[in-house]
């Protein structure tokens, strides 16, 4: 799922988080509350199984606007701190994911710690559903970086609170294909807004990363008559592509020099940065990859080279839609093609509004998100909880 919003890591101890809030963090660096105060979390819930020594993170940014949802990510941390600054970051973005849809939804994300001579992973997967399962829906999640759709069955051997299971287990199955059909809307969306038309054919779309998001745009950019250019760090699996899809290939790096329409950034975080963003020969950078920019000032960047920049996790929102939407709302597959259509249709507001206001499109993406988030925590205060009565005043 999604990778939005920036956690600040000034001061960061190496040692373990337990220990930064044992000490109130002042001496060895930033303490957990803080951290959360700073990104204004809800809750961090660390658990521990004794027995296959599993270490988890789930972190729930806010439920403003619904319960806390967001992939769980299985990955090895150079340090406690690094994954507790991962679940926070990724958390948060799924918050303003979820403004972005209709979907009524909070973000939430959780880190399994990956550990050398550690129990076998589906072990750590249904230790970690049972902690889920205690949650009692106020968390539910999905897959992420290094883990699957397989995973998730395993995880739902012990918790109600999982999707995008894999279709062999009466799952929904992967997010990719949705997520890709959303890109390309959002492409179109963009090349409205530069070019006053949304029409593909003949425009020129370096592809970064040729996997699940990006193998899939590549076939749809091809299909509506675009030209493609691939890049993809395993050859292999680039040339596969290529072969099928009959799309030019370039080198990696060399993907940021290429002539062309729209830059897709489709495969890691932090590609849009001082250094790659001079280099960009492009007037749209539109992509499905989380986390884009390496610092919230490249979208200001990105603005001053003349670049309309689609947000990522706007452009990408169809992907909750296939876990959420699909696995636990069950919605028809008339209600999915809306949400994907909807991704232009949200594009167009941010860049009407970037355009009028003369600001980065990342910035007013964020701004409007905020805005809804607001506008749900009011609506909620006013209607607080169940609203039982206190018990003296029942017969
Ligand atoms: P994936 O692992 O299937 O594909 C990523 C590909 O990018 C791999 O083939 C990898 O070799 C390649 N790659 C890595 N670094 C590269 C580089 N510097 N240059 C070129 N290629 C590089 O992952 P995916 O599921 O396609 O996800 C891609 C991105 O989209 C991620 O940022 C992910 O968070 C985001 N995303 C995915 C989904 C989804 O439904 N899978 C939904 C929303 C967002």
């Amino acid at each position: 799922m999604s990778d939005n919003g920036y956690v600040s890591v000034r001061g960061v101890s190496s040692r373990g988080v337990g220990r930064a809030v044992g000490n109130g963090a002042k001496e060895g660096g930033v303490g957990v509350f803080d951290r959360m105060i700073e990104s204004g979390h809800e809750q961090v819930i660390f658990c521990h199984d004794r027995v296959t020594g599993m270490k988890a993170i789930i972190a729930v940014h806010d439920t403003a606007l619904g319960p806390a949802r967001g992939g769980t990510r299985y990955k090895a941390y150079a340090s406690e701190e690094e994954a507790l600054v991962d679940a926070l970051r990724l958390a948060r973005g799924m918050t303003y994911k979820f403004a972005f849809t209709d979907m009524p939804r909070g973000g939430g994300k959780a880190v399994i710690l990956k550990e050398d001579g550690g129990a076998d992973k589906h072990l750590l997967l249904r230790v970690f559903g049972r902690f889920v399962q205690l949650l009692a829906g106020r968390f539910g999640t999905g897959p992420d970086l290094g883990t699957s759709a397989a995973d998730m069955a395993e995880i739902a051997r012990e918790t109600d609170y999982v999707w995008a299971i894999d279709e062999r287990f009466g799952g929904t199955g992967a997010s990719t294909p949705l997520t890709a059909r959303g890109v390309l809307v959002g492409i179109g969306a963009a090349l409205n807004e530069v070019e006053g038309t949304p029409d593909l054919s003949g425009r020129r779309v370096a592809v970064q990363g040729l996997g699940g998001v990006g193998g899939e745009l590549a076939r749809l950019l091809a299909a509506a008559g675009a030209k493609v250019v691939g890049a993809d760090l395993d050859p292999a699996r680039a040339k596969d592509v290529a072969g099928e899809l009959g799309i030019d290939l370039s080198e990696p790096d060399a993907l940021y020099d290429a002539d062309c329409d729209v830059f897709s950034p489709n495969a890691v975080g932090g590609v849009l940065n001082g250094h790659t963003i001079p280099r960009l020969r492009c007037r749209i950078v539109a992509g499905g990859a989380n986390a884009q920019l390496a610092t919230p000032q490249d979208g200001r960047r990105l603005m001053e080279h003349g670049i309309l920049y689609a947000p990522d996790y706007v452009i990408n929102s169809a992907a909750p839609y296939a876990v959420i939407g699909a696995g636990e709302l069950g919605y028809s597959s008339e209600r999915l093609d809306a949400a994907v259509e909807g991704v232009a249709a949200a594009l167009e507001l941010i860049f009407r509004r970037a355009r009028a206001e003369g600001r980065p499109t990342a910035e007013v993406a964020d701004r409007i998100a905020e805005e809804r988030i607001a506008a749900a925590a009011q609506l909620r205060a006013l209607a607080p909880g169940t609203g039982a009565a206190p018990r003296a005043h029942q017969p």
